[in-house]
């Protein structure tokens, strides 16, 4: 109990200061905005403005990823998490959130290369939920890297499971560590993420939503070398298609736009 307490103190610091920067960066440039109008520069600082806007925009899909995550994990705890179960192809759910991520993972210097065992592989799956488990990983692996790394995101299959994984060469995570990154609010030294932002829940709220499907997923890691998580989702089918339900009203790419919002910069 006193250690899940402190873990909550801990989390609700990372929260404040995670909610606080966009909000902080918001703010500032409406004061911006409001002595441009008071000086009556409006007109020649139309550039800048526009760059303020695309910052504003990028700040509150931050403030959006972070709201989502609180939300859908005390639902998760709760109980109401619900998928939105179809057969759908995994293969191409994967190989498509690879390529709306090459832009980003080109401006950084970094290269993501997909591979696949094949070119077809339908299982039952949330797939707004499977591109956020990617995305999520994905994001985590452009997070840890350094200029010039890899990134692999590979789908591989037998009889009886799916796997997608998505493999690293950046900072790793040191082996006393590896158990305890999928806990809720975790985060690893602060010092060693420290260019990077994250309130810890991601892995965790990964986690749940693939045990949600049947599945389980592992890290493979070594310090300083890099990092492999895999996720592995049953061979299942459903019946009966739940195509009506989406929770989802924004669109496929503001959702990418959400979920690498803390590696945009
Ligand atoms: P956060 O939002 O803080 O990134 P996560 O739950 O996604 O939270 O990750 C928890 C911690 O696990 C991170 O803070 C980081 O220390 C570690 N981690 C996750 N993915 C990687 C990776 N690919 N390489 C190195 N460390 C990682």
């Amino acid at each position: 109990m006193e250690k899940a307490l402190k873990l909550q103190g801990e989390f609700l610091v990372n929260v404040s200061h995670e909610l606080k920067t966009p909000l902080n960066v918001i703010f500032a440039t409406a004061q911006l905005f409001k002595m441009y109008c008071d000086t009556g520069s409006l007109d020649d600082k139309k550039d800048s403005i526009v760059k303020y806007i695309d910052s504003i925009k990028q700040n509150s899909y931050r403030l959006s990823k972070i709201i989502n995550n609180i939300v859908d994990l005390s639902k998760i705890e709760a109980g109401f998490f619900k998928l939105n179960l179809s057969n759908n192809n995994v293969v191409e759910v994967v190989e498509e959130i690879v390529m709306s991520v090459t832009t980003l993972t080109d401006s950084k210097g970094l290269n993501i290369i997909f591979d696949t065992d094949s070119e077809e592989n339908i299982i039952a799956c949330d797939s707004e939920k499977i591109e956020r488990i990617v995305l999520n990983l994905i994001s985590n692996a452009i997070k840890f890297s350094h200029a010039g790394d890899e990134i692999f995101v590979d789908v591989t299959s037998n009889d009886k499971f799916v796997e997608i994984s998505v493999r690293d060469n950046g900072i790793g995570i040191e082996e006393k560590d590896l158990d305890m990154i999928f806990d809720r609010f975790k985060q690893v030294d602060k010092s060693l993420s420290r260019n990077a932002e994250g309130t810890g829940i991601g892995l965790s709220l990964v986690k749940s939503i693939v045990e949600l499907h049947g599945g389980s997923i592992n890290v493979e890691s070594e310090f300083g070398k890099g990092s492999k998580f895999t996720v592995k989702l049953p061979k299942v089918k459903v019946l009966h298609e739940n195509m009506i339900y989406s929770s989802n009203v924004r669109s496929k790419d503001e959702n990418i736009q959400v979920e690498l919002s803390d590696v945009y910069s």
